[in-house]
């Protein structure tokens, strides 16, 4: 297979360090497989400690100038870049399905998806707004301003390989903040094809640095120690935001952290069933399962649990499992050997403990990690798919009785990220979307991203938001003058 990277070059595998291309300085590579065929694609620069420092210590000086570029040269650049991913589409899809597996109609979403923070940020950039007001004496006057953060360390997962740096890249130049930035280990193509598309724009060297590695401690560590990084922004699990956390705290790091969710999919008795289950399809099987808005727990009340289930099952049986690659496929494999472990284990153990099988249930036997599209009845509160993020095509449906418990019962988790509710009566869903304890609520909906939107989560899933009118916040630091109201008289 031939992938090129958008400016028709060959694909980008080196480090990107000062706008160059260049190997790891220990010369090492690591592989990219193609999770539905367990074929490499290509080996990709396996950075260094030393390869880390070099980066950071570029971003540092780089910041100097780039926090003087005007916010429309900023703005320019991010809207150069998004008109280049949209007219690279195609590529960008077919590299991110190769490296990911998910099916090329949901990659091509992505793309536009990925794209548009970029148009939102070249908007943003432009917005940066101050504040002036006089001091309650009257003495002085307050001018407010806001400055670039500094240099940001940014730190991405597999599961949206482009969305996740737009996300935050995007940001990042618009507020005239430099970056490093580690993308995940299995999806690192697309965050290099994505640099290759910034340089073509005209973002200026060493304003984004990327590493790649096999060994992210190793790399992420020493950014986080330098002293130089002022912030890091993090999409993944919670666990290593947690440690992302604890290192900041020892530079007094501003920290924007996307962590993992559990949420909870609510189908109240008067809801329209054919809504909610197209609702389920989307929170449930975008990405095959691998979000962290998943619906990971679909309450269902009991006097409709059986013909919502039926539904939802036909309609799951129905799905083409398959290379992503192949037209037509709608679940494409999932990322790894341990992924596909981990939902099968969890499948099992809510079957061991009394969950019926209405569809799927098992993996698949051919190459690639394959996982039949599942949906489980009856599952027991004790069941440890109740508490665990399940990343993968299964959906076990939980029934209940009233609205007190389904609310005590959808809270009764460490995480805050997302939560669905489907119902007719606008009081009910207005009582559910305060009662969720999440960031985010869909009502009548299975998606709630949007680069309009303040994405993230509350409890264990995460600080901050990306995207909305306060994602450039994050990135931003405020700044107050005094000035005399009336100066002395010389
Ligand atoms: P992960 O294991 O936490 O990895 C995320 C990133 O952190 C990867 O780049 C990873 O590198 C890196 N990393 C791992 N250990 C590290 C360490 N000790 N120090 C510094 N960096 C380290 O998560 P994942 O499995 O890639 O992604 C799935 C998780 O992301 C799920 O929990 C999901 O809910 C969450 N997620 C959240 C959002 C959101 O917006 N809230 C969006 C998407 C995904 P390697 O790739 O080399 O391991």
């Amino acid at each position: 297979m031939t992938i090129t990277t958008p400016n028709s070059t060959t694909l980008k595998t080196e480090l990107f360090i000062d706008g160059e291309w260049v190997p790891s300085s220990s010369g090492a590579r690591f592989p990219v497989e193609n999770p539905a065929t367990n074929q490499v694609l290509t080996q990709v620069a396996d950075g260094t400690a030393a390869d880390a420092r070099r980066a950071i210590e570029v971003a540092g000086s780089a910041q100097v100038e780039w926090r003087r570029t005007s916010p429309r040269d900023r703005a320019d650049i991010l809207r150069a870049a998004y008109e280049l991913i949209l007219s690279n589409t195609d590529e960008l899809a077919a590299l991110m399905t190769a490296e990911m597996g998910k099916p090329l109609n949901e990659a091509r979403g992505e793309v536009a998806y990925a794209a548009e923070f970029f148009r939102w940020f070249s908007e943003e950039a432009a917005r940066i707004d101050g504040d002036s007001t006089v001091t309650v004496d009257g003495v002085h006057r307050i001018l407010v301003t806001k400055e670039p953060v500094g240099p940001c360390v940014l730190v991405t997962p597999w599961n949206f390989p482009l969305a996740m740096g737009t996300r935050k890249i995007g940001t990042a130049i618009a507020a005239g903040c430099t970056m490093v930035f580690k993308p995940a280990e299995l999806t690192p193509l697309t965050s290099l094809a994505l640099a290759a598309i910034l340089q073509e724009a005209g973002l200026p060297d060493g304003v984004l640095n990327v590493v790649t590695t096999s060994r992210p401690a190793e790399v992420v560590g020493p950014w986080m120690a330098s002293g130089i990084a002022r912030k890091v922004s993090f999409t993944g699990s919670t666990e290593v935001g947690k440690i992302l956390l604890r290192q900041a705290a020892d530079n007094v790091m501003r920290c924007s952290l996307e962590l993992g969710g559990n949420a909870p999919f609510i189908v109240l008795p008067d809801a329209d069933l054919d809504r909610a289950v197209e609702g389920a399809m989307a929170a449930k099987m975008r990405n095959m399962g691998e979000a962290c808005t998943a619906a990971n727990r679909l309450f269902v009340h009991r006097d409709i649990a059986g013909e919502f289930s039926r539904r939802l099952a036909e309609r799951m049986a129905a799905l083409r499992v398959g290379d992503g690659a192949v037209d037509g496929t709608d679940v494409g494999p999932l990322i790894d050997q341990a992924g596909l472990d981990k939902v099968e284990h969890l499948v099992n153990d809510a079957v061991a403990r009394g969950a019926k099988v209405l569809t799927g249930g098992d993996r698949l036997q051919r190459a690639g990690y394959f996982y039949a599209p599942t949906v489980l009845l009856d599952v027991p509160a004790d069941a440890e798919l109740n508490s665990a993020e399940i990343f993968g095509p299964v959906a076990p449906v939980l029934v209940f009785d009233t609205e007190d418990e389904v609310v005590q019962r959808a809270n009764d988790t460490e995480w805050g990220l997302a939560g669905y509710v489907f119902t007719q009566d606008v009081d009910r869903a207005a009582r559910f979307s305060a009662a969720l304890e999440v960031g985010m609520v869909g009502v009548n909906t299975g998606v709630v991203s949007s680069p309009a939107a303040p994405f993230g989560g509350i409890k264990q899933s995460g600080l901050g938001r990306e995207g909305g009118r306060v994602g450039i916040e994050e990135f931003l630091e405020y700044k107050y003058t005094a000035i005399p109201v009336i100066p002395a008289s010389r």
